[in-house]
C-alpha cells in the first residue's frame, strides 16, 4: 500500500468550449463550466485508475475514516452547499438542505457498513467438499462512471458515489448540465479530504460528455436520469461490455384505503406530488382513493392545498421548473387529461407559467391519458376513485414503470404494499424508504434495474470473489484422471444417499 502520493491540484482542463448554469427562478448566471470531450474524459478515467491503486488497497477502516471526514466537512459546510443547490435547481433552501442531510446519512452508512457487507466471510463447503475451506469476498470493480440528473443533484448521485467509494472504487462523475457547480463542489471537497488524489473527479458537459464517459475504460456505469437517455447509455456501454445500473423515471401512485387516516394521507399526497415542484423520481403522480372516502379525501387535500403556491419569494414552498423544456410536457399532460374528460379542481392548464407551475389537481382522469401513463415531473396530481383495493393495485401496476409508491391503510397497508410491482413502497408515509440507508433503492420495468443504497448498493459496485482452500486430502479425489470405476460407484451411492430422497415419480 502506497501512501506517498503528493497532493495535487485538479488536472488542467483543456476544453475550449464552455456552458453556463443558470438560476431557473430568474435566469441569472450561476457558473460557467468546461464542455469536456473524449480526451478530457479519457484522461480523467486514466487518473482515476491510478488513484484506485491507492484507494482500493486501503483497508475498509482507512476508507471509512476518509469518508466519515468527508461527511463531517459536508455537514459543517451544509449552508454553502444548500445555497448552491438552491441556485442551480431553484428549490427552496430548506428542501436543498433536506436532500443533503439524507446524502450525509448515506455516506456514513456506506462507510460504516462496507467492511461487514463486503469483507471476506466463510461459506459452508458442503458434504461433497468437506475437505475445503470456502470464503467469499466482494472486491472493488475499479473505476466507476456515475452520470447524474439535476432534480436531487446531491442525494441522487450520492447513492452511487458513496457506495462505490466505500467499496474501494474510484469515481468519475458527470453531473447534469443543469447542476455542474454542485458536482464540482462534491468532487472538490472530497479532493481536500484525500489530499489531492483523483479518487472522485468531475467531468462537466452535456450529453456528449456523458456518452464519452460510457465509452471510456470504466468498469461500471451508474446512470440516473430518464429512461430515454438510459437506453442510449446502455447502447454505448454495450460496446465494451461495460455493466450498467439504470435508475430511471416513475409514475408512482399513492393508494388510500377506506380505513386510512385521511388528513395524514392528504398531507402525504400533497407533499409527495408537489414538493420539489413535482420533480421527484419517487414523487406521487397518481392517487387512487377508495370510493367510500373519495369526497372526504378530496375536501381534505383541497383544504390543505389552500395557500400553497410556487414562486421565488421566501413564502413560496414550491420553486421553479428547473429544466425549461419540461414546462411544455407538464402543460401537454394537463391539456390531454382535460380534453379526455378529467375534472380540474385546482390549477389547470393556466397554472403553467414561464418558469413556475402552480399546484394542479385533476380528478377522474382517464387511465389512457398521458397524465396517467407518462412521467409528468411537475406539481400535478391525478386523483381517481376506485371501487376496491384490488382495483387500486391493478391500476397502480398497469404502468410501464415500477419505481416506488405509498399506501395509506390502518389494517391492510402491508398486504397491499407487497402486491405492488415496484422496488419500494412506504406504508402510511411517503418516500420513507429513501431515508433508510440500509434499504435498497431502485425499480423494475421502465424504471430501471440494479440497486443503490444498503448492502445491495454496496455489492452493486463489486464483483464476488470465491476462494476455496484445501484443508486436507479428500477421501475420494474426484478431480483426477486417477479416479477409477470403484470411486465412481461410491460417488453414485453417496449422491443417492444425499439427494435420492423418498419421492419417486408417479
Ligand atoms: P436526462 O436523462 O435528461 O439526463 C441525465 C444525465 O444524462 C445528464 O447528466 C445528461 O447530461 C446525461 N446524458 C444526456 N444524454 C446522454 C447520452 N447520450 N449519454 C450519456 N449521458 C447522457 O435526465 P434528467 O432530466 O437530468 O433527470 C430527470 C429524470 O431522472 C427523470 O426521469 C427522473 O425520474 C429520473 N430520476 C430517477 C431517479 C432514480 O433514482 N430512479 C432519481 C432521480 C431522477
Amino acid at each position: 500500500m502506497s501512501t506517498t502520493l503528493e497532493p495535487s491540484a485538479p488536472a488542467p482542463v483543456t476544453a475550449s468550449e464552455t456552458f453556463d448554469s443558470l438560476d431557473p427562478a430568474n435566469g441569472d448566471l450561476v457558473g460557467t463550466h468546461p464542455v469536456m470531450g473524449r480526451d478530457e474524459v479519457d484522461a480523467a478515467v486514466a487518473r482515476a485508475r491510478d488513484a484506485v491503486d491507492w484507494w482500493g488497497n486501503l483497508s475498509f477502516d482507512e476508507r471509512a475514516d476518509h469518508l466519515l471526514t468527508w461527511r463531517s466537512v459536508m455537514t459543517r459546510r451544509i449552508a454553502q452547499l444548500a445555497d448552491l443547490v438552491h441556485r442551480e435547481t431553484g428549490k427552496p433552501h430548506g428542501d436543498a438542505q433536506l436532500e443533503i442531510v439524507l446524502a450525509i446519512d448515506h455516506i456514513a452508512w456506506a462507510a460504516k457498513n462496507a467492511k461487514k457487507v463486503l469483507g471476506a466471510r466463510k461459506v459452508s463447503s458442503g458434504l461433497l467438499m468437506a475437505n475445503q475451506a470456502a470464503t467469499v469476498a466482494y472486491h472493488p470493480l475499479g473505476v466507476i462512471g456515475v452520470i447524474g440528473p439535476w432534480n436531487y443533484p446531491v442525494f441522487t448521485p450520492m447513492g452511487s458515489i458513496a457506495y462505490a467509494l466505500a467499496a474501494g472504487n474510484s469515481v468519475v462523475f458527470k453531473p447534469s448540465e443543469f447542476t455542474p457547480g454542485v458536482g464540482q463542489w462534491l468532487a472538490d471537497s472530497f479532493r481536500e479530504v484525500v489530499h489531492g488524489r483523483d479518487v472522485l473527479q468531475v467531468v462537466t458537459g452535456l450529453g456528449d460528455t456523458g456518452n464519452a464517459l460510457c465509452r471510456a475504460r470504466i468498469d461500471k456505469l451508474a446512470f440516473t436520469g430518464s429512461g430515454r437517455t438510459g437506453k442510449k447509455v446502455m447502447a454505448a456501454c454495450a460496446e465494451n461490455l461495460t455493466p450498467v445500473v439504470i435508475e430511471a423515471g416513475g409514475k408512482d401512485s399513492l393508494i388510500v384505503d377506506e380505513d386510512a387516516d385521511l388528513p395524514k394521507a392528504a398531507e402525504a399526497a400533497l407533499w409527495g406530488g408537489m414538493s420539489n415542484a413535482g420533480q421527484t423520481c419517487i414523487g406521487t403522480e397518481r392517487v387512487y382513493v377508495h370510493e367510500k372516502v373519495f369526497d372526504a379525501f378530496l375536501a381534505e387535500i383541497l383544504a390543505q392545498a389552500d395557500g400553497l403556491r410556487a414562486g421565488a419569494d421566501a413564502g413560496a414552498k414550491i420553486g421553479p421548473i428547473t429544466m425549461p423544456s419540461q414546462l411544455g410536457v407538464i402543460r401537454s399532460h394537463i391539456e390531454d387529461a382535460v380534453a379526455r374528460g378529467a375534472r380540474v379542481v385546482l390549477g389547470g392548464p393556466d397554472a403553467v407559467g414561464e418558469r413556475f407551475v402552480q399546484p394542479t389537481i385533476l380528478t377522474h382522469v382517464p387511465e389512457d391519458s398521458t397524465e396517467i401513463t407518462e412521467e409528468t415531473f411537475g406539481p400535478t396530481l391525478a386523483i381517481n376513485p376506485v371501487k376496491s383495493m384490488d382495483e387500486a393495485v391493478r391500476l397502480t401496476n398497469a404502468t410501464q414503470y415500477g419505481l416506488a409508491g405509498a399506501v395509506f391503510s390502518k389494517s391492510n397497508g402491508l398486504s397491499i404494499a407487497h402486491r405492488i410491482r415496484s422496488g419500494m413502497t412506504s406504508v402510511n408515509s411517503v418516500i420513507a424508504f429513501a431515508a433508510v440507508p440500509g434499504l435498497p433503492f431502485g425499480g423494475v420495468g421502465q424504471s430501471g434495474f440494479g440497486r443503490i443504497h444498503g448492502p445491495d448498493g454496496l455489492r452493486e459496485f463489486t464483483y464476488a470473489k470465491a476462494v476455496t482452500r484445501q484443508k486436507f486430502a479428500p477421501v475420494m479425489n474426484l478431480t483426477s484422471f486417477a479416479r477409477d470405476a470403484a470411486t465412481d460407484g461410491k460417488v453414485a451411492q453417496l449422491i443417492t444417499l444425499l439427494h435420492g430422497g423418498k419421492q419417486t415419480l408417479r
